[in-house]
């Protein structure tokens, strides 16, 4: 795959793309969102239900793309219970590279980071303070 890093997390990466966790739609979400990045052809639709405390409760996404792109998200839907949206707004990329745990080169950046840039431009949305467009890994 074009990435370094040892052996325990690439078995994980690719358990999680081989068999991705929580995939499929929610039946009541509270918001949903899709983005891409154009560059490698990855694609996440995300479903995010929060719970009355405005905590998230549950996520589910679908998608399809490389095995970066796809673990990311996997590993995203696992991690986000229990946040709030600040919390999920204050993460950043390097978050999303330790749940990988894997070297990722500059150009794999976009492939991880996609299923994070959903959530968070799905919360804004959510919240009126952002268009709803999808979200498009640029360049
Ligand atoms: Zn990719």
């Amino acid at each position: 795959m074009g990435i370094g890093g040892s052996d325990i997390y690439r078995q994980q990466i690719l358990d999680h793309y081989k068999n991705p966790r929580n995939y499929g739609e929610l039946e009541e979400p509270t918001f949903s969102h899709v983005g891409e990045n154009p560059m490698c052809g990855d694609r996440i639709e995300l479903d995010v239900a929060l719970d009355e405390d405005g905590r998230i409760e549950r996520v589910a996404f679908q998608g399809d793309g490389c095995a970066i792109s796809q673990a990311a998200a996997s590993l995203l839907s696992e991690e986000l219970p229990g946040l709030t949206i600040e919390e999920l707004q204050a993460m950043d990329r390097d978050d999303v590279i330790d749940l990988l745990g894997v070297d990722i080169s500059p150009m794999r950046v976009k492939c991880a980071v996609l299923a994070e840039k959903v959530a968070q431009d799905g919360a804004e949305i959510y919240r009126g303070e952002k268009d709803d467009e999808p979200s498009i890994i640029e360049d």
